[in-house]
């Protein structure tokens, strides 16, 4: 109908925005979220419309089409940027995704202490100031042998913060073979060098000898230092020395023995079916001095850099200044606190501890779950995509037990009658599958689309969004 009309007429006839705000879809908005998104939207939406108008178009200007766009661009500012999604990469412990997931009732702790005023860093038994690492210094110390404990914002800033402790403007002897560095922004060379240590790397990349380590010790050594190689597996011919060793040396020479563990198990993962990974008691006992570990990876809990080790190492660590500047907040605290406790009883830790869970899921349970949803999804989508069910490994993730992989099932996209699949057809189901109201997150492999369902807790939820799924543009 505007296709007779002028680009300036045209514009000219776009409706104002007063006139706009009082048509009902609009009014009804402002209600829900008060007048300004509203009067923010309704601008942009007719500046998109001059836009075109400008580019030689001739878009719908009545009100009802106007108030549509501005309600679609409201919708697209009101939505969090982040937002649940559906892990479906295979990764368990997925650090863009947010690692772990919390049970129950570490959000209920969360909630509860988010919501008012809270015993943080208060004495309740004395009404005097307290420490906030007393909610968990004696779990911590229980769960681990450790003598005492600290926590921080994450790993990265536990390391940080016990090498600026222990050995600024000293230096710090490492293997060579440990030099990690972690989804490219933790480097060990780096974090060493910001808190003011020296790194003496020794050895080599695939073998170190106790003598390398010996040879290396002069009056500037501040420590030794083991990094468990979390993302990666040294194979072949290597050689290194054991935790015990490295304690025996450092310890002959009055130094401290540092460990960072990274993905930090509390518990024998081989209790439950799992590979053994080296747990912070075990590491402890072995005479480490400080261990460093993450409180989002095998621990199952919020994000969090925990230390434990000797008391006098650990006070100093406390007193240092840079401690208030990476201390976790009361929410991790709740959280953390909560999850601890869980493991106290590690016989049903694998049914309350979600990540825990999540890594000892059957296989024959997930292809269940596929199988179902296979179903599900050849009724709606048949005409767009070949779907099977197949086996595939999940990856733990977080670099926790790197060469190390869990059988699990997958639900697998291909275009139909075999036709050929193309890089542009998988990323257009990948896409689809990422505009859902709650994104799913799958990968992409060999040209097709792949859903590992280990993760997928909420199935219904997940099929009831299968309704509104589109493959129809470019798959
Ligand atoms: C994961 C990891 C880190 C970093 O931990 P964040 O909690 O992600 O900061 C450091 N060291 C090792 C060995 C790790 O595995």
């Amino acid at each position: 109908m505007n296709k007779n009309k002028s680009g300036s007429s045209l514009r000219s006839s776009l409706p104002p925005v007063d006139r706009l705000l009082k048509s009902p879809a609009l009014a009804a908005l402002v209600t829900a979220h008060g007048r300004a998104p509203v009067v923010e939207a309704v601008r942009a939406a007719l500046e998109n419309l001059r836009a075109e108008i400008s580019a030689g178009g001739s878009p719908d200007v009545s009100d009802a089409s106007v108030a549509a766009l501005a309600a679609a661009v409201l919708e697209r500012a009101m939505t969090p940027t982040l937002r649940p999604v559906f892990n479906l990469t295979g990764t368990v412990l997925h650090t863009n995704l947010g690692r772990a997931p919390l049970p129950q009732e570490a959000l209920d702790a969360i909630a509860s202490v988010a919501r008012g005023a809270s015993s943080l860093e208060y004495d309740l038994a004395t009404g005097k100031r307290g420490d906030r690492d007393t909610h968990l210094d004696s779990l911590l110390a229980k769960l681990t042998g450790a003598e005492a404990a600290t926590v921080v914002n994450n790993n990265a800033a536990a390391v940080l913060l016990v090498l600026n402790t222990l050995a600024q403007r000293k230096e710090v002897i490492v293997s060579r073979g440990e030099l990690i560095e972690i989804g490219g922004a933790f480097r060990m060379p780096d974090i060493m060098a910001r808190a003011g240590a020296k790194l003496r790397e020794v050895g080599t990349t695939n073998r170190t000898h106790e003598k390398d380590y010996r040879d290396a010790i002069n009056e500037r050594t501040a420590a030794l230092m083991s990094v468990h190689t979390s993302n990666y597996a040294v194979q072949g011919f290597t050689a290194s020395v054991d935790e015990a060793e490295i304690a025996a040396i450092a310890h002959q020479k009055d130094l401290a023995f540092i460990c960072d563990l990274g993905a930090g198990a509390l518990v024998d993962f081989r209790a439950y079916g799992l590979p053994y990974e080296p747990t912070v008691a075990d590491t402890i006992r072995a005479g480490a001095d400080i261990v460093t570990f993450s409180g989002d990876k095998l621990l199952g809990g919020p994000q969090a850099g925990l230390i434990a080790g000797r008391r006098d190492l650990i006070d100093k660590i406390k007193r240092n200044p840079l401690k208030r500047a990476l201390r976790c907040d009361k929410m991790t605290i709740a959280a953390l606190e909560c999850v601890l406790r869980l493991h106290l009883d590690p016989d049903r830790l694998a049914q309350r501890l979600p990540a825990l869970a999540l890594l000892t899921r059957k296989q024959s349970d997930i292809r269940a779950q596929a199988e179902r949803l296979a179903m599900l999804m050849r009724q709606r989508l048949s005409q767009y995509a070949d779907i099977s069910v197949e086996d595939c490994m999940s990856q733990i993730g977080s670099g926790s037990l790197p060469v190390e992989t869990l059988p699990s099932a997958a639900l697998v996209l291909r275009p139909i009658h075999g036709r050929k699949s193309s890089g542009a057809w998988v990323n257009a189901v990948s896409a689809a599958f990422r505009k859902l109201p709650v994104p799913v997150v799958g990968r992409i492999e060999k040209n097709a689309y792949v859903m590992d369902l280990r993760c997928l807790a909420d199935e219904e939820l997940f099929s009831s969004q299968l309704n509104v799924l589109s493959l129809e543009g470019g798959a």
